[in-house]
């Protein structure tokens, strides 16, 4: 896997049923494009995990593949961070899909991904595949779910399961990053040579 000068990538995901299927195109070099666990009570019950494995990006960067017609919407008054979330699951299934804040940030789940692919502008490899639609100097290459590499921050650390270690090498910030001397935004940012 060769993703190490990457941050650029398509990311396709869809519910257990199917009904809502989406892409993501996010550069995780860019805030506040992020990998993270959540361990707070709020995102154990939205997920009926005992973490949550999350994505954040742009609203912007989200679209539907179809209409999402069996989207449905809870607001989440209760928050830890005292920051209502809009919370989106699907009707037909109860997939978890969505969790959106007031700044237009939105979070996915790693557990809904399909495909991942890394664009690779100007390459010169004509064995690599084309996206539908995009001109011959950007070509795609499937990297799985790993290609987008491991969680690298993990909040709420301090509701974590005892059993369960988190991930090697991470932030573990106690709460959410601004919060009693968590890291702030800006470093939710990968660090550099992390995969
Ligand atoms: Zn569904
Ligand atoms: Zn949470």
């Amino acid at each position: 896997m060769s993703n190490a000068n990457h941050s650029e990538f398509l990311i396709r995901s869809s519910c257990l049923c199917s009904s809502i299927k989406f892409e993501i195109d996010v550069d995780l070099s860019k805030p506040p494009a992020l990998i993270s666990l959540c361990h707070c009570s709020n995102c154990k019950k939205f997920t009926g995990s005992v973490f949550q494995t999350t994505l954040t990006f742009l609203g912007t960067s989200l679209e539907f593949t179809s209409p999402p017609t069996t989207l449905k919407s809870y607001v989440d008054r209760n928050q830890a961070s005292k920051n209502p979330l809009t919370r989106q699951f699907c009707l037909t299934c109860g997939s978890s899909l969505f969790c959106i804040d007031a700044k237009g940030e939105v979070e996915s789940y790693l557990g809904l991904v399909d495909s991942v692919l890394i664009r690779e502008s100007n390459t010169t490899d004509a064995d690599d595949d084309v996206a539908d639609g995009e001109t011959n100097r950007t070509k795609w290459k499937e990297v799985g779910l790993e290609g987008l590499g491991r969680p690298w921050l993990e909040f709420y650390a301090k509701d974590r399961v005892k059993w369960c270690e988190g991930v090697q090498g991470s932030v573990k910030a106690p709460t959410k990053p601004g919060l009693e001397g968590n890291p702030p935004f800006e470093s939710r940012v990968r660090p550099e040579g992390w995969h």
